[in-house]
């Protein structure tokens, strides 16, 4: 039986947790340190946060009060979009780890594809990757066209791409060209932030296993090897996303929640970023 704790290998062979918190708009303070606190206690051990969600700090002390050893953290942050280029990344990575309060870093990610910069912003990555700073890079919202840029002028591939994907934008085409690359996909706004909840299709799905739409969303996720981070700060939501493993979508009714796609984003276009 899968449970909270299961790993997906990388392809450098780093594991990282198939369910994970994510941070964006959770309140440094005691908002930070309570969720952390109690998401640690359900059994994540995956947390994604970015310099730019102003709460490194937060999440540093957070885990350092858990008295989890840190190998089984596991740690993600982002270079924000006008730290990118070469040194000013190196800069951006130190102050995100005086923060963070950690001496390695396990996942560093690009966090938009910020046009003629992002291959520096990779090279950047490489040599912390080659210096041991990091376990593992990877990118986020990076399109098809992004990765094969990327492709052409780095030496190590990411391991993962976090783009925004969720039931209602599926993003089959990239979800392909991903796998055929060894690259991972990680779900940011896994739930769509909450939108879609009482789709009657979802709900009927959720009736048959007798469980909330958002779990049969997070499953779906599961099922398709996608490593969502759901955020919460709710107690009773954490632990709700977190209790996934012990039901199974038939593929019938994975079908159904495919045929819900309508290539719709809630978020930015990567090909259109003006922040
Ligand atoms: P999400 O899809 O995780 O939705 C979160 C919201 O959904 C919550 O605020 C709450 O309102 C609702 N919710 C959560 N659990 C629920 C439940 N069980 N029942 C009902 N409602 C529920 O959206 P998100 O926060 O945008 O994305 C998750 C994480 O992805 C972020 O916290 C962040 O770490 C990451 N992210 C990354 C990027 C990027 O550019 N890389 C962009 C956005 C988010």
């Amino acid at each position: 039986m899968a449970t909270i704790f299961d790993k997906v290998v990388l392809h450098n062979g780093v594991e990282i947790p198939a369910l994970g918190l994510g941070v964006y708009k959770v309140e440094e303070g005691s908002q930070i340190d309570e969720t952390i606190k109690n998401a640690l206690h359900i059994g994540y051990r995956l947390i994604d946060t970015a310099s730019f969600y102003m709460n490194e700090e937060g999440v540093g002390r957070a885990i350092r009060a858990s008295g989890i050893p840190r190998e089984e953290l596991f740690i993600t942050t982002k270079v924000w979009n006008a730290d990118q280029g070469y040194e000013s990344t190196l800069k951006a990575f130190e102050t995100s780890m005086e923060k963070l309060g950690l001496d390695y870093l396990d996942l560093y990610l690009v966090h938009w594809p910020v046009k003629g910069k992002y291959i520096e912003t990779w090279r950047a990555l490489e040599k912390l990757y080659r210096e041991g700073r990091v376990r593992a890079i990877g990118v986020s919202n990076f399109k098809i066209h992004h990765l094969e840029e990327l492709l052409l002028h780095s030496e190590e591939k990411p391991v993962v791409n976090q783009v925004e994907l969720h039931p209602l934008l599926s993003q089959e085409d990239l979800r392909e060209f991903c796998q055929l690359h060894g690259i991972k996909v990680e779900a940011w706004s896994p739930l769509s932030r909450g939108r879609f909840l009482d789709e009657p299709t979802l709900k009927k799905i959720a009736d048959n296993h007798n469980k909330s739409t958002a779990q049969v969303i997070l499953r779906w996720h599961l099922q398709n090897q996608i490593i969502a981070i759901p955020k919460s700060v709710t107690p009773s939501r954490l632990k709700e996303n977190a209790d996934i493993f012990d039901f199974e979508l038939t593929q019938t009714e994975m079908e159904m929640i495919n045929a819900l796609n309508q290539n719709q984003r809630f978020g930015a276009d990567p090909d259109h970023i003006d922040f």
